[in-house]
């Protein structure tokens, strides 16, 4: 099943001098249950099209559908659901993911005191995700008593506290070593596996999208080649 579905999106910045065609006309299809990697050289249009798969920013033309969502003319309220509980975004810098003075197990609650759900599940939940990104240390933890490899990790399950069908995330190992990106990629690879989770992940790192079952990559706003790498694991 089509999870994702971008046909011929365009999305054009306008400045007081200058026009950007940031997406120009890219088609885009993610599966269900998929993770896949998207790369491209700086400005090829890869935050855009986070952004407007995040709900944050809207096609100027094309079609554009995350779980039968419609992200062109979204009204305002569509808008806040879709952004709580259909998907999640992960930020490069972890600062922006997460709160100077709240835990992990403070800033993983936050969502889902958002949503409404009650103190047992949120508590329930929240050990569960911490569990499961392998930080259930870091509960009782800020920020500052975190490793990057850490922080991110943390991040991740804030951006899955409700639950989300798709997991955004644009360069999450960008500020990491290699071996503390590797640890925060298998986190992915994890959330994918157990949760079943849809992951598209922006990635400057070769040897990360080499571990992902395909990779998608960007130029000059488009999708130009789809690079296919069958792996054991996939069983497809
Ligand atoms: P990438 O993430 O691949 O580096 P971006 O999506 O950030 O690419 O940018 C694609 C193009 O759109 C670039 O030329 C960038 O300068 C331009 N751009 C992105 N966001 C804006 C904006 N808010 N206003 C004007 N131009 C923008
Ligand atoms: P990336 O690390 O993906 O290359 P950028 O530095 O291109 O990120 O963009 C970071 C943020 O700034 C994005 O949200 C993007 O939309 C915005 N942005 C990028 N280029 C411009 C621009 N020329 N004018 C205004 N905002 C921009």
């Amino acid at each position: 099943d089509a999870l994702v579905v971008c046909d011929n999106v365009v999305r054009i910045y306008q400045t007081d001098t200058i026009e950007v065609q940031a997406l120009q006309g890219l088609d885009l299809l993610v599966h269900e249950g998929e993770l896949i990697a998207l790369v491209g050289a700086s400005g090829s249009g890869k935050s855009t099209l986070l952004n407007v798969l995040a709900g944050v920013d809207a096609p100027t033309a094309g079609r554009a559908e995350v779980a039968g969502h419609d992200l062109v003319g979204m009204s305002r309220s569509e808008q806040v659901h879709y952004r709580r509980h259909v998907v999640g975004f992960v930020r490069q810098q972890a600062s922006l993911n997460l709160v100077p003075y709240l835990t992990a197990s403070q800033v993983v609650d936050l969502p889902l005191t958002i949503a409404g759900v009650a103190r047992r599940e949120r508590r329930q939940r929240t050990a569960e995700l911490l569990e499961l990104l392998g930080v259930s240390h870091c509960a009782d933890r800020r920020p500052v008593e975190m490793s990057g490899g850490e922080q991110q990790r943390v991040s991740i399950a804030v951006a899955l506290a409700n639950g989300p069908r798709l997991l955004l995330a644009d360069e999450p190992t960008g500020e990491l070593d290699s071996e503390t990106a590797a640890e925060v990629f298998a986190a992915l690879r994890t959330v994918n596996r157990e949760l079943g989770a849809t992951v598209v992940v922006v990635t400057h790192d070769a040897e990360v999208s080499g571990q992902v079952a395909r990779t998608v990559a960007i130029r000059d706003g488009r999708t130009s080649s789809e690079v296919v790498r069958s792996q054991e694991s996939e069983g497809a």
